[in-house]
């Protein structure tokens, strides 16, 4: 019979990491340098894809802590005997526990500019802080997942450990049978511990949010499912939000094409809008979008069906907490964000927002003709600003006799009104 999972989600469990020695860039805004895919040369707010897989069992692992067994890995194994096996063989997606490990990376991915990509391959060396081998597509992974015993499973227990990249590999504690065998809530223990260690394989520390209310604190916490604001916030500052994959939005070519309006309110980047106070973040919720730094510009595409008198919005938004000491750290307030609207040439300023100070909202009311705009949300920091954007409209009836004059139609309109979304 297994214990309820919320018997085992005492401070007493405590996840630990372990910083490698080849963290290039400094401690609290590490990321990957370099992938299997990406290759060299990757810098802070640039999406990226890790390859992840697992290490065959009998890979060496060389000890973190004084406690660890010198035992090679047993995690295929270990997951075989306490999850399941299925039909066993050598391709491990066929496992019951591999959607397990898929479902957090699928996650992390939907909520930053991360992607990746399962390799089946491994070179089979040794798990070791200072020799690990680089990802190399067909042959290791960027991130190798390993387990073996850590420390047993009572006391100030260490369910797993996890190097910060360029490295990132994982050794579970394969002592901890009843806290992974735990099936409930889709072996919601399980998915926090991979879902927080990894957090440190993309480069994120532990963070003190004096709320137990964010994934990346010390001590595992099953109250929620996966990554949390600040865990978002952490991992699109490092490798920007989902829209800066594939090319991403930072010209009007590459817009984010937010289709055609026709008088319906659009709204994006509200899942961030959770009012002051920190809101659980369900697994479900992907609508996360940021300037990730003072160079980050996202190009938004709207192309209006008819004239309207349009109000473009941008407001900054997320919670305020306790972050690391700062007992008023907004989310809100983390850049002066910038919102210019183009013509469909995507260089023509039609009209620009830029009040001063940070955290502070912009907005534009102009009346367009039918066709396509550009909006540019820039920022003036360096720094991750969650940002919700929205536009509305009326339909903008002209008087008789102004049809050539749509330039200046603004004076003509009958009929306007102004509403703001939030
Ligand atoms: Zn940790």
């Amino acid at each position: 019979m297994l214990r309820p999972i919320s018997a085992l989600t005492t401070s007493a469990l405590v996840l630990v990491l372990f910083a490698t020695l080849n963290v290039s860039v400094t401690f609290g805004q590490s990321r990957w340098g370099q992938t299997a895919t990406n290759g060299s040369g990757l810098g802070l707010g640039d999406a990226t894809t890790i390859t992840w897989g697992f290490v065959s069992d009998g890979t060496a692992i060389t000890p973190a802590y004084s406690s660890e067994s010198t035992d090679a890995s047993d995690l295929i194994g270990f997951l075989d005997t306490n999850i399941g096996a299925g039909a066993g063989g050598t391709d491990l997606t066929n496992r019951p526990w591999y959607t397990v490990f898929d479902s957090i990376f699928e996650r992390w991915g939907n909520v930053s500019g991360l992607s990746f990509s399962y390799e089946a391959n491994d070179s089979g060396e040794r798990i070791d802080n200072t020799v690990a081998p680089r990802g190399q597509l067909g042959v290791v992974a960027d991130v190798r997942i390993s387990g073996h015993s850590i420390d047993g499973q009572t006391g100030g227990n260490t369910l797993a450990y996890n190097y910060f990249p360029d490295h990132g590999d994982m050794v579970i504690d394969t002592d901890n049978v009843s806290f992974y065998s735990n099936s409930s809530s889709n072996y919601l223990g399980l998915r926090n511990v991979l879902a927080h260690e990894f957090g440190h394989g993309m480069g994120l520390p532990h963070v003190t949010a004096n709320n137990s209310r964010q994934l990346m604190e010390g001590s595992i916490n099953t109250t929620f499912d996966g990554p949390q604001i600040d865990d978002i916030h952490q991992a699109q500052r490092r490798y920007g939000d989902n829209w800066e994959e594939n090319g991403g939005n930072d010209a009007f070519s590459v817009a984010t094409d937010l289709g055609i309006f026709d008088g319906t309110d659009m709204l994006i980047g509200a899942d961030a809008n959770m009012g002051a106070s920190v809101v659980e973040v369900d697994p479900d919720q992907v609508d996360f979008i940021s300037i990730d730094n003072d160079t980050d510009v996202d190009f938004l595409q709207i192309t209006l069906d008819s004239i309207y008198d349009m109000s473009f919005a941008l407001d900054m938004v997320g919670p305020t907490y306790n972050h690391d000491g700062d007992s008023s750290y907004s989310l809100a307030n983390q850049s002066d964000l910038d919102m210019v609207l183009l013509a469909s040439d995507g260089t023509t300023v039609l009209a620009d927002s830029n009040n001063a100070g940070i955290g502070v909202s912009e907005q534009i009311d102009m009346v367009l003709e039918a066709g396509t705009y550009y909006v540019q949300i820039l920022g003036n920091t360096d720094a991750t600003q969650f940002y919700q954007f929205g536009a509305s409209g009326f339909s903008a009836v002209p008087e008789p006799g102004s049809m050539l004059a749509l330039g200046t139609l603004g004076a003509l309109l009958v009929g306007r009104r102004r509403r703001r979304i939030r």
